[in-house]
């Protein structure tokens, strides 16, 4: 047989689907793979099911229903005070997963450069690669990850065509601030680059931390996708419903991109999301509340047990170096270890560096209930104690 796609074949399985299926063979607590262990809001569930019993159920717009279309940008106005035309400007997709997918594909020609901040959301680089694109890598190192200003103005060239920033960052934490905005801004504009902003975490922003789009920085309008979840906005990560907006030139080539994807997005979902961003402010800054509250039982109770723990700001997830356990092992060892023998999954967080990661570093999902985390914290301090 002649050889098939060269780079998937090399690609291995996501390590969020691989520690997901340790974590079940283990019946451990799955710290792991980001998703919550609570249903989203009740009132919109219930309108998805209802939506799937009144009669319109057949293919919807390829770009997305008109009313979450609308919803989209009236929250991009009352959020953030950014304007988007809503039937021009906004591309319903079937996931953020998607919808970055989709960005790079109606900006990336082969040969063009794509400049990429590690540590880094697996399906960045691989879609790049299959692009025919070439990755410029920038590292941000833990425990501070300051912006390296200086490397990333080296990365930008002629060749650049766009930069892919993640702000609130899986899985830093790192909410970008406005004096780094405003770095990358100008050398966006100044190599007349584009930018691809995930922002699926834009809800999830403890304060004093606050999210600014790179949109809103002046002159990036016009080079800008902007990319939301409702999986994260609404705790209900299996919907995969995600959405663009930007620039209806741009959007029109994402569209391009999508209806060679997967079209559309189950009609259902979409109508059940448009009435989700409608919520009042108060449900966004509950949202981020209680989430905050569960990082800091989680990061109090991984500090008792001497890990250090980094500042998350926004987000799903805490960062532990556990150097101080006395662990003999890279990353990957110790959360097969905490997995298999604590029965708590964690994510090595050198599945996101695409090499010479910092060795003794994981990632832990806050999105639990404070039961939950109690008694994975109970599990660690016991595998601890009897560790010799
Ligand atoms: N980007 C980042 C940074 C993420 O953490 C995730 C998922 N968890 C996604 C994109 C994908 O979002 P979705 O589930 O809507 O496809
Ligand atoms: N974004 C989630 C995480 O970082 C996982 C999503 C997935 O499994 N594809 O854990």
């Amino acid at each position: 047989m002649k050889p098939a796609n060269a780079l998937l074949e090399q690609t291995g399985t996501t390590i969020f689907t691989v520690m997901s299926a340790l974590s079940l063979q283990h019946g451990a607590i799955n710290l792991g793979q980001g998703f919550p262990d609570t249903e989203g809001p009740a009132d919109i569930v219930q309108a998805a099911a209802e939506a799937l019993l009144d009669q319109r159920n057949q293919y919807p717009p390829l770009t997305g229903l008109p009313e979450l279309k609308s919803a989209i940008a009236a929250a991009s106005q009352r959020f953030y005070g950014l304007p988007i035309d809503p039937a021009a400007g906004v591309c319903v997709t079937s996931g953020a997963t998607e919808a970055i997918t989709a960005c790079l594909m109606a900006l990336l020609n082969p040969g063009d450069e794509a400049i990429l901040i590690e540590p880094l959301y697996d399906t960045y680089l691989p879609v790049v690669k299959l692009l025919g694109a070439t990755a410029r890598l920038v590292r941000l190192e833990p425990p501070g990850w300051e912006l390296p200003r200086a490397a990333l103005a080296a990365a930008f060239g002629p060749k650049t065509k766009l930069l892919l920033l993640n702000s609130p960052m899986n899985p830093t934490g790192k909410v970008f601030t406005p004096d780094e905005l405003d770095f990358i801004a100008g050398l966006l504009r100044q190599h007349d680059a584009y930018a691809v902003c995930d922002e699926v975490y834009e809800h999830l922003v403890f304060p004093p931390a606050r999210h600014i789009p790179l949109m809103a920085l002046p002159g990036m309008t016009a080079r800008t996708l902007r990319i939301g979840s409702a999986g994260k906005t609404f705790s209900l990560t299996g919907w995969k419903v995600g959405y663009i907006s930007g620039p209806p030139d741009l959007i029109s080539l994402t569209a391009k991109a999508h209806q060679n994807l997967t079209f559309t997005t189950a009609p259902n979902l979409q109508r059940a999301v448009a009435l989700g961003l409608a919520k009042p402010d108060a449900y966004f800054s509950a949202l981020a509340q209680t989430l905050m509250h569960q990082r800091d039982l989680l990061d109090t109770g991984l500090r008792r047990l001497g890990f250090r723990t980094l500042p998350a700001d926004g987000g799903y997830f805490i960062t532990a170096d556990f150097s101080a356990l006395g662990f003999h092992g890279d990353d990957a060892a110790f959360c097969r270890a905490i997995t298999t023998q604590a029965g708590v999954a964690a994510i090595p967080l050198s599945a996101f560096y695409a090499a010479s990661p910092p060795g003794s570093y994981v990632r832990f999902a806050f999105c639990k209930q404070p039961a939950v985390l109690t008694e994975a914290l109970a599990r660690l301090a016991r595998w601890i104690n009897a560790t010799p």
